[in-house]
């Protein structure tokens, strides 16, 4: 059994959206990292208990598509590390 936190999922499903629609954004592992790290701290978790791999009976509950504020925090997120990316040039 291990604990899953669906934040997170839904997280990389927004991020890998919002790079799409901006490609001007440095979409490198560094960088969609911290996207993803700036956008979880500010996210409140969502976990479900999942056994091999796979999520049970709560997940029912939770909408594949990621909540509005999810996607918010991650645009958010997307335009600090535009300005202000971490990677090494
Ligand atoms: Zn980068």
């Amino acid at each position: 059994m291990e604990l899953v936190n669906y934040t997170l999922k839904w997280v990389w499903d927004s991020l890998d959206e919002v790079l799409k629609d901006n490609p001007d954004v440095c979409s490198c592992e560094q960088c969609r990292y911290d996207i993803a790290c700036m956008a979880i701290n500010r996210l409140k978790p969502n976990y479900v208990v999942s056994k091999h791999g796979q999520v049970y009976a709560k997940i029912k509950m939770l909408s594949q598509q990621a909540p509005t504020d999810i996607l918010t925090e991650v645009v958010k997120a997307v335009e600090q590390v535009r300005k202000n990316p971490h990677h090494l040039e």
